[in-house]
């Protein structure tokens, strides 16, 4: 049989296109609150998609608000909880205020929150799940940015921003809304009792983007077998951000077993240390985050702020690491 000449054009572009993807990385930049530096609040990351779709997830307190010159554009903000140090209840005053063991975070952003602000600021859509949206809702309304913005995204569910799709997973911690966030008499109310309001359950994240690469984002937990079950064997994870700051989430310790026995990635980076964790870009030794390090099987990859690690469909670290 004679093929044409047209179809074999066609085939090789098709060839090229499908090349080019895979040979793309998804760009990840931590944005903590020192240069060069794991440090105590650091939880903040950007996720670029090799289509030009830009993520913050977690933006807390170390993204100097909207106005924060490492955000550029920004097409959608993950919040996996309602915890201040990750919806943001305030934000350090520029890169760099204060030390890598006490930042300087003396910018209030309740009732609004940080996410929320940058959100509106850069016309980003807040995306989460569990009772989160209605709360974001109406604090995009309480300052004149659109209600609609802020987009459900349950577990089992999935939804789909530009080449990446998201969802959300099980994370077992808490999620209470501080009062602060509320206010009026109800939040007074709360406060009087030590209470918080309720938000549903607290989730994690897997991201999928368009090279190949599937991200877990635990968000704060302490293990779950639905890391076994649910992000490995279904979303099959090839790179994991993880908790391990202990008391507040999964220690070093039980962080390595999620990694090693469960999740089972190409790759780690560790997450949420609430310590200082390196000097000039290198781990300390003692820290949290240089147990972790020993005991994780796989390669570790520090979230240095404002250092740009390109990864590849894989999960494999492809440059910056
Ligand atoms: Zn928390």
């Amino acid at each position: 049989m004679k093929r044409s000449p047209l179809l074999f054009a066609t085939a090789g572009a098709l060839a090229f296109t499908i090349s080019a993807a895979e040979a793309a990385n998804v760009k990840i930049t931590p944005l903590g609150s020192h240069d060069g530096e794991f440090c105590r609040f650091d939880r903040a990351m950007i996720f670029e998609d090799p289509d030009g779709t830009r993520i913050l997830y977690d933006a807390g307190r170390t993204v100097a608000g909207a106005g924060d010159p490492r955000l550029g554009k920004i097409d959608a903000v993950l919040v996996s909880h309602m915890h201040g140090d990750h919806v943001g209840d305030r934000h350090t005053k520029a890169p760099n205020a204060g030390t890598c063991g006490k930042p300087d975070i003396s910018v209030v952003d309740a009732p609004i929150t940080n996410t929320v602000n940058i959100a509106k600021a850069k016309g980003a859509k807040i995306i989460t799940g569990s009772e989160m949206p209605g709360f974001f809702k109406s604090k995009l309304k309480a300052i004149g940015g659109n209600p609609k913005d802020s987009l459900l995204v349950r577990f089992g569910a999935s939804r789909k921003l530009g080449g990446v799709t998201l969802t959300t997973v099980p994370a077992t911690h808490s999620n209470g809304v501080n009062p602060a966030f509320i206010g009026g008499e109800l939040g007074e109310a709360l406060k009087a009792v030590g209470l918080n309001a309720y938000a549903g359950p607290p989730t994690g994240y897997v991201v999928t983007f368009s090279n190949g690469l599937v991200a877990y984002l635990s968000g704060d937990t302490g293990l779950t077998a639905e890391q076994d079950l649910v992000v490995r064997k279904h979303y099959k994870a090839n790179l994991a951000v993880i908790n391990i700051g202990d008391v507040f989430t999964t220690g070093p310790k039980e962080a390595a077993y999620v990694i090693n026995e469960m999740v089972k990635p190409a790759s780690v980076i560790p997450s949420h240390a609430n310590q200082v964790s390196t000097k000039g870009g290198k781990v300390i030794a003692g820290t949290k985050t240089d147990a972790f390090s020993k005991a994780v099987k796989v390669p570790v990859h520090l979230p240095l702020s404002g250092k740009t690690m390109e990864f590849d469909g894989s999960g494999k670290c492809a440059a910056g690491c």
